[in-house]
């Protein structure tokens, strides 16, 4: 993945935009992560694709300098699917809110999963809608008071870590934006991994949420030691192996630690190497003037 011209610097992908986002909002820990992730990781940014959703964290899309497509709110997964498709060894980074990707893009977060096709999902997960100025978002507590829910909210709340291994993700992490360090490891295991990998990543709104504040996650986060083996003994809280489902699932469950780290990592074929017919090449690198479709046309008249 790394580039021919290995002297990629962070000046590498800074836009003429300054962002927009609030003073303090954890945006700007994720930003700087996933810069820093390609950085270390050599990538120029002509050779990645970034997909944006809607929302405050879609706007990066103007505040990196890379190839980026903004997509419509919700559909930035499948947009990065198509890519993926078209190009498989293209590194593809789809960025976008809880609001988006598990509220109306939530069927093609599922989708995607299953499929396991080759691409990263960062969302940046605060639990109200920021962009539109506050309203609660499917990953906001039951009860959750909210300018959309002043006598609290009735759903229950969706919690996409247990959701995207259920539904067959083959790398399942959560990060937090006050922790950039670890977020930066996160998001290059994450993009290193061959198939669909989610970062969850809890994103403090610090204008529209005065609940899930830095402070309140400082309190609740701990991450998880997934340096022991298959099969170890787990002596300490935070060790796990993130080859065990069912642990993984025990420490997306929990409310009291809310776990970091690599919950789950599975060695399985992505969606594009189980294609035989993107054995050899890309669809980008098939050429085109070969092809005969009189007989596909024919079945048409
Ligand atoms: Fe960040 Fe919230 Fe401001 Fe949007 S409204 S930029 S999510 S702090």
């Amino acid at each position: 993945m790394s580039s021919t011209n290995l002297n990629i610097s962070l000046d590498s992908y800074k836009s003429p935009n300054f962002p927009t986002w609030c003073a303090g909002c954890g945006d700007w820990g994720i930003w700087a992560s996933i810069k820093n992730s390609l950085v270390e990781q050599q990538i120029a940014p002509h050779e990645i694709l970034f997909v944006y959703d809607i929302g405050c964290s879609g706007n990066m899309t103007s505040f990196v300098n890379a190839y980026g497509f903004h997509g419509l709110h919700g559909r930035a997964i499948p947009l990065a699917e198509g890519a993926a498709m078209a190009n498989h060894k293209l590194p593809i980074l789809v960025v976008g809110g809880d609001g988006g990707l598990y509220g109306e893009g939530m069927g093609h977060f599922i989708a995607a999963c299953r499929a396991n096709h080759n691409i990263t999902v960062i969302v940046h997960n605060n639990m109200v809608y920021g962009l539109t100025t506050g309203q609660v978002s499917p990953t906001a507590a039951k009860g959750q008071k909210g300018k959309s829910t002043p006598q609290g909210v009735v759903d229950q709340s969706v919690n996409p870590i247990a959701l995207a291994i259920l539904s067959g993700a083959t790398f399942v992490a959560r990060g937090f934006a006050g922790d950039q360090k670890h977020l930066q490891e996160l998001i290059t295991r994450g993009m290193r991994h061959k198939g669909f990998s989610l970062i969850d990543v809890f994103q403090p709104c610090v204008t529209f949420n005065k609940v899930n504040t830095y402070a309140w996650f400082r309190e609740k986060v701990k991450k998880i030691d997934d340096t022991v083996g298959a099969g170890a003994k787990q002596p300490l809280q935070g060790a796990h192996d993130p080859g065990d489902k069912k642990s993984a699932l025990e420490k997306a469950m929990s409310g009291d630690p809310l776990w970091t780290g690599v919950f789950y990592e599975s060695d399985e074929p992505s969606y594009e190497q189980q294609l035989p017919q993107l054995e050899k090449e890309t669809l980008v690198e098939k050429s085109i003037e070969k092809v005969d479709i009189g007989d596909l046309v024919k079945e048409f008249r």
